[in-house]
């Protein structure tokens, strides 16, 4: 048996390298490696595969978030509503530009952000909402959007570990994670549903003048060279990344389906075991499964892993630490469901290339493990 991997970028390399090798050798012989033309087709690809009027790249997700939020002109002070059961990338550049991160717990279910309690967050002061889309399903956007509209607020959707899951509105409209609010953000991270081979990022908009603002400042807000219009970053996507995202582009519904094929496998095998709540697939959302994560019931989650280490299984804890105790963000605050998925959550290897021998020993491990 191959080993086991939490995501397998190897396996998945080998099956490509031909197609692969040929793309980044093309962009090494024109040496245009930062804005070739490779970054023009892969944002025209990412247009058509999520119908949407402007794609930007830049250098990573973290960077899209913070483009995003000084393409709209937040001032200090403004408060941004974001989850407080997530990765940091969202808190971390809300502080950066001075804003103050408003956290709100998340659905026990869907671990997304509970719409009551992101209404009950809303101040004179608030003036965005950042909704995570978490480990591969949407949040909950109708409800999300309508709260938004009813008090002016943007929303910035990060899209980073839903790449390619689609929403469907009560009217039977079907929408791609990060194509419904203001603006929505990716990460092209490698182990990220579309990964390449290093960072990479991009920001999704459908109005005209935000895509034009975005691409300013994404560029040391420059709006031809060395004429430099406002206070931007300097946030590129690498042509070598792009020409690796645009091969990967063409694979990532037959990923989607992979994932799928393991989640479903991980369901069968943990079946209405008292010990175990599988993910919760939501009627509104399609689950791309960046992560499987699991929620343990009255189980010593430590001695698990440990068990699962010694059979060389990976498993992660996604996360750890509610981020208002995070040391750099700390801050008072109840999140009761976020403090008790933080205790009981457990993430399983998940990617495009998992075997059904390597489940079947994961699968098993635990089953054993819980007897
Ligand atoms: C990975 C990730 C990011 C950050 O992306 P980077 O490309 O690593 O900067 C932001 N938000 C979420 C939810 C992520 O999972």
């Amino acid at each position: 048996m191959k080993p086991i991997r939490m995501v397998d970028l190897v396996t998945q390399y080998e099956k490509m390298k031909p197609e692969i090798d040929t793309a980044m050798a093309d962009v090494m012989k024109t040496a245009a490696f930062i804005k070739g033309p490779e970054v023009k087709t892969l944002e025209q690809n990412l247009e058509q595969y999520l119908n949407i009027k402007h794609v930007v790249a830049c250098a990573n997700g973290t960077d899209a978030l913070q483009i995003a939020l000084m393409a709209l002109e937040l001032k200090p002070g403004d408060e941004v509503i974001t989850p407080c059961f997530s990765y940091a990338a969202s808190c971390e550049v809300i502080l950066l530009l001075k804003l103050i991160p408003v956290f709100v717990d998340v659905n026990p279910f869907t671990f997304n952000m509970d719409i009551e309690a992101t209404r009950n967050a809303i101040t004179a002061k608030t003036k965005a909402i950042i909704p995570v889309h978490l480990f591969g399903q949407c949040a909950d956007m109708e409800p999300l959007l309508n709260l938004a509209r009813e008090h002016h607020l943007w929303v910035i959707e990060d899209a980073a570990q839903s790449m390619g899951a689609s929403y469907t509105f009560g009217d039977g409209s079907v929408a791609h994670a990060g194509t419904m609010g203001i603006i929505g953000t990716t990460s092209f991270f490698p182990s990220k549903n579309l990964g390449c081979f290093g960072d990479g990022g991009a920001l999704f908009t459908n109005d005209d003048a935000m895509a034009h603002k975005i691409r300013r400042i994404a560029n040391h807000g420059q709006s031809k060279p060395y004429f430099h219009d406002e206070i931007g970053v300097n946030s590129r996507l690498d042509s070598i990344q792009a020409a690796v995202l645009n091969i990967k582009l063409k694979k990532l519904e037959g990923y989607h389906t992979a994932r799928k094929k393991a989640a479903d496998y991980y369901d069968q095998a943990f079946f209405n075991h008292k010990n175990i709540v599988t993910p919760f697939r939501s009627a509104c959302s399609t689950h791309v499964f960046h992560q499987y994560s699991l929620q343990l019931i009255d189980t010593n989650r430590e001695a698990l892993i440990r068990m699962l280490d010694s059979k060389q299984i990976p498993s992660t804890i996604y996360y750890p630490i509610p981020l208002n105790e995070q040391k750099a963000y700390l801050q008072e605050g109840n999140y009761p469901v976020t403090s008790s998925l933080c205790k009981t959550v457990l993430s399983l290897p998940m990617h495009t290339e998992l075997e059904e021998e390597q489940l079947e020993m994961i699968t098993h491990t635990i089953l054993d493990f819980l007897k």
